[in-house]
């Protein structure tokens, strides 16, 4: 079965709920309000002559405080910095047992402290700050939150949950060999990106995109009637859209796979979710028994589909976080307002995208369908999955096999999500002016 996966977080918020406000801010799109701004530019410029009178510029980032909540089932860590970091946590496996390791941008001094549930102590160095566990535990959601009110301290709350042994050695196994591109890639162009960060619109500011490469390793998908598998297909879209985003400063592009590998449709949703995805993009390519069927077409989460989010949800950890203090009823409102939300974001990206879709190719009628598909169903994530056309179309087959056919698809892909998120934008402007 071949399917594809977008999906959209949008810098969405509503009025006056302070927990939509810090999801706004979570995800780093939001205008986060003139005062903030004029703030943080001022910061930078102090910065960035700071960097200019020294010559070389030392990243300086000191953790404040960390506060570990939890009796080792679900378990809040909360991480104060006067830097912002990157939500991105490591699950860790090695000599010294098992941990999660948090990256730091810019070197903290050393300091240590204990813990409680599953977390009984961490420690922060230079590069990094490690939570030593006691019992394998999955990192579920991580955030970053700036700066509230007259605070200065930025936070990184991780989730963690309880996990069997072998997953977490699964999901190390493969966090491992991310956290040590991630520190190569801090440690050695630290500098530069400190002084790149300071650059408005560079930075923190990105829309994070996560695109999902279908299929995989074992699974090949569908085969198209040139013998070309799916799963290639797929690889090497997403890797030309990758390309094609970053080119665009507002745009930071994770893949949930680089390679020919394997990966399970829950970690790809997990995956979208611990980098704060602020919109998911799954690729695919679709097979039909009528050869004469062609054109791409658009998934977003349908009515019934919604229904399985909330088992979903809870059955892998996707829990929606609110302020410690919300109580159960408001609780139980404002995920609806999230569910909700998100679909219709879903559904607002599904309908910028389907008229470039049409510039760049055929694409079927009725094209903007409604399902129930695994990878749309992280609960604050809004997705949409694409099907890039049929592989059991010879002229499709043709066109997503060459590196040109699919450049026009992947240039209609990025300036959907470049309406998509113009439209984020003056909408949070209405709001906030
Ligand atoms: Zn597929």
């Amino acid at each position: 079965m071949n399917w594809l996966l977008f999906s959209v977080s949008s810098g969405q918020s509503w009025v006056n709920v302070p927990f939509a406000k810090e999801t706004v801010r979570s995800i780093g799109l939001a205008s986060s309000g003139g005062k903030y701004l004029n703030l943080m530019l001022i910061f930078r410029a102090f910065l960035l002559a700071f960097a200019i009178f020294f010559g070389a510029f030392q990243a300086m980032a000191e953790v404040r405080d960390v506060r570990i909540v939890g009796n080792g089932e679900p378990t809040r860590i909360t991480i104060w910095t006067d830097t912002a970091q990157d939500p991105r946590a490591y699950m860790v496996e090695g000599a010294s047992g098992l941990s999660v390791v948090l990256p730091l941008r810019g070197g903290a001094s050393p300091r240590t402290g204990k813990g409680m549930g599953g977390v009984p102590d961490w420690s922060a160095t230079a590069s990094e700050v490690r939570f030593s566990l006691d019992r394998p535990l999955m990192v579920t959601r991580v955030l970053t939150l700036p700066p509230t009110g007259t605070a200065t301290d930025h936070r990184v709350i991780i989730d963690l949950d309880t996990v069997s042994a072998a997953r977490f050695a699964s999901v190390a196994k493969r966090d491992m060999r991310q956290l040590a591109k991630a520190t190569v890639a801090l440690n050695d162009a630290g500098q530069r990106r400190e002084v790149a960060a300071m650059r408005p619109g560079v930075g923190k500011n990105k829309y994070i995109i996560v695109v999902d490469a279908g299929h995989g390793g074992k699974d090949p998908g569908a085969t198209a009637v040139t013998g070309k598998k799916e799963k290639d297909i797929t690889l090497a879209a997403a890797l030309q859209l990758k390309e094609m985003l970053e080119a665009d400063g507002r745009y930071e592009v994770r893949l949930t796979r680089e390679t020919d590998t394997f990966i399970e449709l829950e970690d790809r949703v997990t995956l979208a979710r611990n980098w704060g995805a602020n919109l998911f993009i799954s690729l695919h390519a679709d097979a039909a028994a009528n050869s004469q069927v062609s054109g791409a077409s658009v998934y977003t989460i349908s009515a019934r589909g919604e229904s399985r989010i909330d088992k979903e949800a809870s059955k892998n950890d996707w829990e929606i976080p609110l302020e410690d203090g919300t109580s159960k009823s408001i609780t139980g409102i404002l995920k609806d307002l999230v569910k909700r939300e998100t679909r219709t974001h879903s559904g607002e990206f599904a309908e910028f995208l389907l008229p470039e879709l049409q510039q760049a190719g055929p694409v079927l009628r009725d094209t903007h369908k409604n399902a129930g598909f695994y990878v749309l169903l992280a609960p604050d994530v809004p997705a949409v999955l694409l099907e890039l056309g049929f592989l059991t179309n010879r002229d499709d087959a043709d066109r997503l096999q060459s590196r040109n056919g699919r450049h026009k698809s992947m240039q209609a892909v990025k300036r959907g999500i470049d309406r998509f998120f113009i439209q984020q934008e003056k909408l949070m402007a209405d709001r906030s002016g």
